[in-house]
């Protein structure tokens, strides 16, 4: 049987010194470890009722895709600042390593609609925070924020102590 673990790798001093970046490269470039990770991530899902899978960029697109046609529900790509065509909506944050805006097409997501949001890494956890507000903006309702990985030290499930959290994995 084979451990995700093994397909995730660090690398020291990336993007910048100090940080120790977690590389999902090696998982998405074997698909035996995809599949498994996909199969991880839909039985965190318990309530299967999910109408948009909303993916932040742009790690949380590979798996965020395959959520969506899995659960039967609509795939919305968050992106930073001036990548989405049509007219959005903004939400500042501060990552690990900088300060940025994130988008989302602002008719991306429909009041009430039921909605799982996923990215490979919760880290300090002001990005997933950021995503929660946007799709808060427009009605949505956060059923699930689920991970690939939490970075725990970085304590971003204190900023997202209202949401359910799910990570497959924590370091
Ligand atoms: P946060 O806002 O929780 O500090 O950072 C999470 C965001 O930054 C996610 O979108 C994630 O893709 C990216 N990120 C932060 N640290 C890492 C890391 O070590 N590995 C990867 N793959 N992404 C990271």
């Amino acid at each position: 049987m084979i451990q995700l673990q093994d397909y995730i790798r660090d690398i020291k001093d990336f993007p910048k010194p100090g940080v120790l970046f977690k590389d999902i490269t090696p998982l998405l470039a074997n698909s035996e470890a995809s599949a498994l990770c996909l199969e991880g991530l839909l039985s965190l899902v318990e309530d299967q009722k999910i109408d948009k899978v909303v993916g932040i960029e742009s790690r949380g697109f590979f798996f965020g895709t395959l959520l969506a046609q899995k659960l039967n529900a609509g795939f919305v790509p968050i992106r930073k600042s001036g990548k989405l065509p049509y007219s959005t909506i903004k939400e500042p944050y501060s990552l690990e390593y900088g300060i940025d805006v994130l988008e989302m097409h602002d008719d991306a997501i429909k009041k009430g609609d039921r909605v799982l949001l996923h990215d490979d890494v919760l880290a300090t956890g002001g990005t997933a925070k950021a995503a929660c507000k946007l799709i808060e903006q427009l009605g949505g309702i956060v059923v699930q924020c689920n991970f690939i990985m939490e970075i725990e030290f970085l304590k971003g499930a204190q900023k997202l102590d209202q949401y359910e959290l799910r990570p497959l994995i924590s370091y």
